[in-house]
């Protein structure tokens, strides 16, 4: 009898764990990589730093996203080289010059393991949410997820909240909120404000004549006017029906009369076109600018709404300008 054919109970136990050793890390691995797969699957970019910031995974989605090159991920590679690779791809939002800064930002987030989303939008429209978690090894976990789409549509709802429907021009409620912020700046830095309100003459008669949607075109004429006509820093909005009003930074109530005068003649001598119909219309406006004595934006408001009563009262298609000594005539 040879020793070594002999089998002990405990051989048996030896090599009965170590064949279900062997299937667990088996069944591990199969779980793992099942895992990676739906990892990698995600629409949402993942990527997991060790204590030290060093990248230890990055799952496909993130890859693609901020197109990192498979030559790039190396054992080693660092958070901060990883961020400074969209330099050469041109993901980030921001210049050049300021990326330092920005990356130098990010790394504090990360650090201090903050845990407040970030929203990060891009040029081409693109907006993705930043999150980041503190691992219980020192590590980061960070996530990036696509909120285009939500971000889309937060700028659309703004868009319709600010904008006029018909002209597309701000509405009364915005152009009133911009208005009353460059009231306040030009208040502190005591710069020259000038208002226009400009009202389309006898434009009742226009819906009453060719109808309702002929009046709408004009509408929409008379807005594109002015918004071309309009200098960067001018605001311009539809106060209501066919009156507007526009807002003119740095301007004094001379320059105020003078770009009026300029508008009135230009929609005087332009000529809308509504389907088949041309037609030419006219304008009456009023101008006021703030001065020492000036309350605020509705002040300045009312103002130029006396000058523009001044203009209709005066045969229309004319502009006037609000002085302190007019008031509004008492037979109305
Ligand atoms: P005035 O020269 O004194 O300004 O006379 P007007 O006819 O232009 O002014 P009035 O205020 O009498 O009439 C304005 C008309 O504008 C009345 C209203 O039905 C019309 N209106 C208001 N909003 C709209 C709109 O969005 N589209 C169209 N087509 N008409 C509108
Ligand atoms: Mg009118
Ligand atoms: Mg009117």
């Amino acid at each position: 009898m040879q020793l070594g054919a002999i089998r002990f109970p405990l051989d048996d136990r030896v090599a009965d764990a170590s064949a279900h050793a062997g299937a667990r890390i088996a069944d591990l691995t199969a779980q793992l990589s099942i895992l990676r797969a739906i990892v990698d699957d995600l629409n949402v970019g993942i990527v997991v730093l060790d204590a030290q910031r060093r990248v230890t995974f990055i799952n496909r989605a993130f890859r693609h996203f901020w197109r990192v090159p498979d030559d790039m991920i190396t054992d080693g590679l660092t958070f901060v080289r990883l961020m400074y690779h969209s330099r050469g791809s041109r993901t980030y939002a921001i210049s050049h010059d300021r990326l330092g800064d920005y990356v130098a930002r990010q790394m504090d987030l990360i650090r201090a393991g903050e845990e407040r989303p970030l929203q990060i939008r891009f040029p081409n429209g693109a907006a993705i949410q930043f999150r980041c978690k503190a691992l219980p090894d020192g590590g980061r976990l960070l996530t990036y997820g696509n909120v285009s789409e939500l971000a889309r549509q937060a700028d659309a709802f703004e868009q319709l909240a600010c904008v006029d429907g018909l002209t597309g021009v701000y509405n009364r409620r915005h152009f009133l909120t911009l208005a009353e912020i460059e009231w306040s700046r030009f208040q502190r830095y005591r710069r020259p404000l000038a208002l226009l309100m400009v009202d389309i003459d006898h434009f009742k008669s226009v819906n009453d004549r060719y109808g309702h949607d002929v009046g709408d075109t004009v509408i929409k004429s008379v807005a594109q006017m002015l918004q071309c006509h309009r200098r960067a820093s001018d605001i311009v909005g539809r106060l209501g029906g066919e009156e507007f009003a526009l807002m003119l930074p740095e301007a004094t109530l001379d320059n105020a009369a003078t770009v009026g005068e300029r508008l009135r003649r230009f929609v005087e001598e332009a000529a809308v076109k509504a389907g088949e119909i041309i037609l030419s219309v006219t304008v009456s406006i009023g101008a006021s600018a703030s001065d020492d004595g000036t309350a605020g934006v509705e002040a300045l408001l009312k103002q130029a709404d006396v000058a523009l009563y001044q203009a209709k009262h005066s045969g229309r298609n004319r502009v006037c300008r609000f002085e302190p000594r007019h008031e509004r005539p008492a037979d109305g």
